[in-house]
C-alpha cells in the first residue's frame, strides 16, 4: 500500500487509476468513514430547531442538484443549459460530495449500457452490500471513466471540477460552520453554533444524502414494481420516488433515460421535474425531453401477459 500515493488521492483524483482488484483502499476511503464518524458527535453539538431546519434544506436542495443535474442533465443530457449554468450546476453537485460530475456521469453511463450483467459497476445481483456502496469504495471504480463522456471531457472547468473533488464539499461544510458561528453571535436565541451547525447541516445531512442517492442503486434494482420490460432489474418504487425527488421511478427511467421527466404519468410524484419546469420558465434550462407517447405504452409488462 503506497500510503503517500493514496493521500495524494484526496487532494488530486486525477491521478487516479482503475486496478482489476475488488478490494479496498482503507487509507483512501478515510473521509468516508471520517463523515459518519463526525455525525456521533451530535449529542455533543447539541439540538436546535435552526439546526433541523438546515439538515432539511441542505438534503433536499442538494439532493435536487444531484437528481437534475448529475444525473438528469451530466449523465444523460435530458435538457440543455448555458456554459456558466453548466459549472454553476456541476459545483452544486459536487457539495453532495458525490465525486465530481464527471466521474459521476461516466459510471451512470456505463450502469445504463450494461445493467444488471457482470460489466456493471453496482448490480445488486453482485451482492446487495457491493451495490450499495462496495463498488464505489473499490480499487475498481476509482477514476473517471473518460471514454464513457467524450461530450463531457471538453469542457476544461468540469475537468477542474472533477480532478480537485475535496475542495467544494470542503468549501460547503466551512460555510456551514460560519453560518451557525454567524447565528450564534447575532441570533443567540436561536440557540446553535457553528460546530453544531457543521455537524447537522454538512455531516449528518451528507450521509443521509448519499445514502438515499446510493439506494437507487442498491433498491431500486431489488424493490419495487416493473411497469416495463427492460433487459435489467430495475424497479419503480413510489417511497424512493419521494426520497429522492423522482428518481425511485427507476424502472420507467431504464425504459427511456432520455427523458428529463422521469414519474411517466400524473400520479407518479417527481418532484425534481417539477423544479425543473419552474426553471425553465424562468429560462435557467431549455429543451427538457419527455417520454414520446408511443414510447410509454410500449414495452408494459401488462401487454406482454396478456399475449
Ligand atoms: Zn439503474
Ligand atoms: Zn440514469
Amino acid at each position: 500500500m503506497n500510503v503517500k500515493r493514496t493521500l495524494g488521492l484526496w487532494m488530486d483524483s486525477g491521478t487516479a487509476s482503475n486496478s482489476d482488484d475488488a478490494g479496498i483502499d482503507w487509507i483512501r476511503i478515510l473521509p468516508f468513514i471520517g463523515l459518519h464518524v463526525a455525525c456521533l458527535a451530535i449529542p455533543w453539538v447539541g439540538f436546535s430547531w435552526v439546526a433541523v431546519v438546515v439538515f432539511l434544506a441542505s438534503f433536499w436542495i442538494r439532493m435536487f442538484a444531484i437528481t437534475a443535474f448529475y444525473h438528469r442533465y451530466f449523465a444523460h443530457r435530458t435538457f440543455k443549459v448555458g456554459r456558466i449554468t453548466q459549472f454553476l450546476f456541476g459545483v452544486l453537485g459536487a457539495t453532495a460530495t458525490q465525486r465530481g460530475p464527471l466521474w459521476w456521469a461516466a459510471h451512470h453511463r456505463l450502469h445504463h449500457k450494461q445493467a444488471d450483467t457482470e460489466h456493471d459497476p453496482h448490480a445488486p445481483r453482485h451482492g446487495f452490500l457491493w451495490s450499495h456502496m462496495g463498488w464505489f469504495l473499490s480499487r475498481k471504480h476509482l477514476a473517471t471513466e473518460t471514454d464513457q463522456i467524450p461530450d463531457l471531457m471538453v469542457y476544461p472547468e468540469l475537468r477542474w471540477l472533477d480532478r480537485f473533488d475535496l475542495i467544494v464539499p470542503v468549501i460547503y461544510a466551512a460555510c456551514m460552520f460560519a453560518l451557525g458561528a454567524c447565528l450564534a453571535r447575532w441570533a443567540p436565541g436561536l440557540g446553535t453554533d457553528g460546530w453544531q451547525m457543521l455537524v447537522w447541516g454538512y455531516f449528518l445531512s451528507t450521509v443521509v444524502l448519499i445514502h438515499s442517492t446510493l439506494l437507487i442503486n442498491s433498491m431500486a434494482h431489488a424493490v419495487g414494481t416493473r411497469r416495463y420490460e427492460t433487459r435489467d432489474d430495475s424497479r419503480n418504487n413510489w417511497l424512493l420516488a419521494l426520497l429522492t425527488l423522482g428518481e425511485g421511478w427507476h424502472n420507467n427511467h431504464h425504459h427511456y433515460p432520455g427523458s428529463a421527466r422521469q414519474g411517466f404519468y400524473w400520479w407518479e410524484i417527481d418532484i425534481s421535474y417539477y423544479v425543473l419546469c419552474m426553471m425553465a420558465r424562468l429560462g435557467l434550462v431549455r429543451d427538457l425531453k419527455k417520454v414520446p407517447a408511443n414510447v410509454r405504452q410500449a414495452r408494459q409488462v401488462r401487454d406482454l401477459a396478456s399475449r
